[in-house]
């Protein structure tokens, strides 16, 4: 199988989003009016972000599920993805389960892929391009947080960390269907775009959560000259991280990586609309803390509580060249 046959197999699916799609030298698709575009990109790198038995239809998932994530945190509309590839060799069995991964969550979101790259490279890699709409001067950034706001997550936290853990053997954890859990959290997370897009309007700052809380709620603080301090207590832990000693569920929940979920500020006063949203999408959403003023000279930091009091706490979010 050559590049084009591999690409004309498992990359090339009916799309309507752009007038010329894979194929040509470029895509080519019309701007729309009133609208901006939201663009990020994403690397996967065998044996640092996968290891190379994953199952590849939950490799395929997560590589466009992580970009996604980036556009829902913006609030943004999924319109088209680019896709390289970088493969040690046409494997047939695993270039259809990766694509089957890939595609199901692209539908899902009518996100269509329009081109990319192939190569052949001495490690597997995965980088993503993805694109979204948002109304023009729309999108959630994360420099707006005030003084005052509610700070919200979604979901619940550690447990795609935990998954890691369970696989790696770090943690036992006796109950079967909470395991599963934990690992399905980790292989296929859902990246909340829907309800990024509802909260635009509504959130003062939104990010996605991919490093952990600890390591990505400052990123909020630091872009918005802020500090915050955020209730250990009130964060959002599934049944399985609460089979676990307090201050190790504490830890996953705010050190751990791949959360996939949206941590966003909002004035306290939009509680009830947020509330109502937390519904109307069937997700969790908990108000965890505040945002405070920086003093003069002061870093943005979190301040971490434990039954209302201040309490020593060292998380650390994930680092790639810190760790
Ligand atoms: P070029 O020679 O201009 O780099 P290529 O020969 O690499 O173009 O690619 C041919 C067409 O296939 C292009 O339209 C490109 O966008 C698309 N393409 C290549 N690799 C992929 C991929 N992994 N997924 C989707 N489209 C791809
Ligand atoms: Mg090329």
């Amino acid at each position: 199988m050559g590049e084009f046959d591999l690409i004309r197999r498992f990359f090339t699916r009916d799309q309507q989003v752009a007038r010329v799609g894979i194929g040509d030298d470029c895509a080519i698709f019309g701007a729309q009016v009133g609208y901006e575009h939201c663009i990020s990109t994403d690397m996967l790198v065998e044996g640092r972000h996968f290891l190379s038995g994953v199952d590849p239809a939950a490799l395929g998932h997560k590589a466009l599920a992580v970009n996604l994530s980036d556009l829902a945190a913006m609030g943004a509309q999924p319109h088209s993805f680019l896709l390289s590839l970088g493969l040690p060799e046409a494997d047939e069995a695993w270039l259809s389960a990766f694509s089957t991964g890939l595609f199901g969550l692209a539908q899902q979101h009518g996100c269509a892929l329009i081109g990319g790259d192939t190569t052949r490279s001495p490690l597997t890699f995965i980088n993503i391009t993805v694109q979204g709409l948002v109304p023009h001067a729309g999108g959630v950034l994360r420099s707006g947080a005030q003084v005052g706001d509610d700070i919200w997550v979604s979901g619940q936290l550690g447990d795609a960390a935990l998954g890691l853990a369970l696989r790696q053997e770090r943690i036992g954890l006796s109950d079967a269907t909470l395991r599963a859990r934990a690992i399905r959290r980790l292989e296929w997370p859902e990246p909340r775009v829907a309800l990024g897009m509802a909260l635009a309007g509504i959130a003062s700052a939104m990010m996605d959560l991919s490093d952990g809380l600890a390591g990505d709620l400052p990123h909020i603080l630091r872009a918005s000259g802020r500090q915050a301090a955020v209730e250990l207590d009130h964060l959002p832990l599934s049944d399985a991280l609460r089979t676990l000693p307090r201050m190790q569920a504490f830890s996953l929940a705010t050190a751990g990586g791949d959360d996939y979920e949206l941590v966003f500020t909002a004035e306290p006063r939009a509680a009830a609309r947020i509330e109502a949203l937390a519904d109307e999408h069937g997700l969790q959403l908990s108000r965890i803390g505040r945002i405070l003023p920086l003093a003069a000279g002061e870093t943005a930091q979190i301040e971490w509580l434990l039954d209302g009091r201040p309490t020593r706490f060292e998380a650390q979010g994930f680092d790639h060249f810190n760790d």
